[in-house]
């Protein structure tokens, strides 16, 4: 979980490292934080304790779905989550064969390749089951289904009206054996805020989604609703499963509530580059477009080969700091599309520049970043990457 040694290999001018150790820890420590120690009857639903699913869409929030995926797999994870029906395959040819779930496909779409591939898929909507059915029947075979309920969110999901009309379709469906319906589930407003009204509001709304999936007569295997802040901060939303996400790539999903490395928690991405070149600017030089940041005093500068075409927050400007040659120094001016400025009084060029990491040597995080460019960790990192080396370490 070390930061990589950067002796073993030559150091690309800009590289996005992913440390997959750092990920099983996360799953792990999570698994332990959520559904208690390991008992000697093992883990997983066999024993009623309850199960994890890693969220891996967007590309696994820009750490590279498939080799998240595989440590997830490697640390426990029962269930991946992805949003597209593109990703649920990708990683059905990338050879994930245990429970997956997708949850977002528009009208019309075929469903029978991701029946034939065993993906659980999501319906929103009686038309939308509708669509299941008669994937599974080109499939010839039963598509494992899970019911979305829209408990407040307002986002994807039956509407409450729809509730019963959607969970009755549901019991035919599985009736004339085209759908096992295998879950149901919803999504949280404002997990990230725990004392927020809306939280206890939709984890009562669900509880009577619940009982009318009951009422009909439907046994799903997984009721779900909690992501990674309900999960943890919410103990009455984790229900048979939990949805892990940002936690998994070891970012807290609000640093206000815990950090990450209060939630003992190891952030799995570090973005670092090589200084292109360094000047000396006199006092009063401008710096980057239109000249937001003069140096005030005679300044030695350094050039960092990202900018926001890489995932580089242009918000960030004359707020973000990297670790140069070991030492916090500003981001000086506007960050550029392929480029930024930073103060590099004792670096030459070719050194070694940290942009983001962990923390443990005293780099900025993913948090950091957030802060600096008025956003969530979640942005920060999911958007980095664009023309760096991106490589994984720990990968078994
Ligand atoms: C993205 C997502 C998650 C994971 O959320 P985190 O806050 O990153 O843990 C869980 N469930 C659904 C439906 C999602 O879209």
């Amino acid at each position: 979980m070390d930061a990589p040694d950067p002796t073993l290999r030559p150091l690309p001018d800009a590289e996005v490292v992913v440390d997959l150790d750092a990920v099983r820890h996360n799953v792990r420590r999570l698994r332990e934080l959520v559904w208690g120690p390991p008992t000697d009857a093992g883990s997983g639903s066999s024993t009623g304790v309850g199960q994890v699913m890693v969220v891996v869409k967007a590309d696994g929030y820009g750490h590279g779905m498939v080799p998240v995926a595989r440590a997830a797999r490697q640390a426990g994870a029962e269930w991946i989550g992805a949003a597209t029906p593109a990703e649920a395959l990708a990683l059905r040819e990338a050879g994930d064969t245990g429970r997956l779930l997708c949850w977002l496909a528009a009208p019309g779409h075929d469903f029978a390749p991701l029946v034939a591939a065993d993906v659980d898929v999501t319906a929103y909507s009686t038309t939308q089951l509708e669509e299941v059915v008669r994937g599974a029947r080109a499939a010839g075979r039963p598509a494992r289904l899970q019911l979305k309920l829209d408990t407040g969110l307002s986002r994807g999901g039956a509407a409450r009206d729809d509730w019963l009309p959607l969970i009755t379709a549901a019991r035919h469906a599985q009736d004339d054996g085209d759908v096992v319906v295998t879950g149901v589930w919803s999504h949280l407003a404002c997990a990230d805020e725990p004392g927020h009204p809306a939280n206890a509001a939709q984890v009562a709304a669900f509880t009577e989604g619940l009982a009318l999936v009951a009422d009909a007569g439907l046994e799903p295997e997984v009721r779900h609703l909690a992501n990674s802040a309900g999960a943890l901060w919410l103990e009455d939303a984790r229900h048979d499963l939990v949805r892990l996400g940002i936690a998994a790539y070891g970012l807290s999903p609000e640093p206000g509530v815990a950090t990450s490395d209060e939630l003992g928690l190891v952030p799995a991405m570090t973005v670092r580059g090589r200084l292109v070149m360094v000047k000396q600017l006199a006092e009063g030089d401008g710096v980057s477009y239109g000249h937001t940041w003069t140096a005030p005093a005679p300044t030695r500068v350094g050039l960092v080969p990202m900018g926001y075409g890489d995932g580089v927050p242009r918000h960030a400007s004359s707020r973000a700091e990297l670790l140069v040659t070991g030492v916090r120094r500003p981001v000086l001016g506007r960050v550029c599309m392929d480029q930024l400025v930073v103060e590099a009084p004792d670096a030459e060029a070719g050194d070694e520049v940290l942009l983001l990491g962990p923390g443990s040597s005293g780099e900025p995080t993913a948090a950091d970043w957030a802060r600096w460019s008025d956003t969530i960790g979640y942005e920060v990192v999911t958007r980095m990457g664009g023309r760096q080396v991106r490589s994984w370490v720990g990968e078994r």
